[in-house]
């Protein structure tokens, strides 16, 4: 029985390779433009290590590929999970204890809440994608959809 269980441990094994950051020269290179972008969707952030593109995320980039989008922010199970504002409703409540610890503002959320939530959302959603915790990695096409959905100047 042991023995059974040793191969089949070996075989599941099978994971995505976890994300690598590029060399410090890359890295630094890429506040000087967005050439290190292959979904056409990023943004140079304001730090060298917000340049990241959802395409150098290998479960992510597999994910968009067998969806048949380029970018993951165009995957309907991204915009799922991380925008739908019922979702994000769902998973502010479940923050605050089903809204016991809220209460007369149960439903009451701005934009910064919501965007504290699609950002959380991600972050667990890539633990779904990856089998592993990156949540320290969101790529820059990902920061721009939450904040233009969600826009930092607006209640
Ligand atoms: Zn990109
Ligand atoms: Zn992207």
């Amino acid at each position: 029985m042991a023995a059974v269980d040793a191969s089949s441990a070996k075989s599941s094994a099978n994971h995505p390779p976890l994300y690598v950051w590029p060399q410090n020269g890359d890295i630094e290179n890429r506040l000087t433009g967005s050439e290190w972008c292959n979904c056409g969707k990023c943004s140079v952030m304001t730090t060298p290590k917000g340049c990241i593109c959802c395409r150098e995320l290998s479960a992510m980039k597999n994910h968009a590929d067998e969806c048949g989008v380029q970018c993951i922010t165009e995957n309907t199970d991204f915009q799922s999970v991380c925008l739908n504002r019922e979702v994000l409703k769902c998973a502010w409540l479940q923050l605050n204890d089903f809204g016991v610890s809220l209460g007369n503002n149960v439903i009451q959320m701005d934009n910064r809440a919501f965007r504290f939530c699609a950002y959380r959302q991600f972050a667990i959603w890539t633990v779904v994608l990856h089998r592993k915790d990156v949540r320290k990695i969101v790529p820059s096409c990902v920061v721009m959809k939450i904040k233009e959905l969600y826009p930092d100047d607006q209640p």
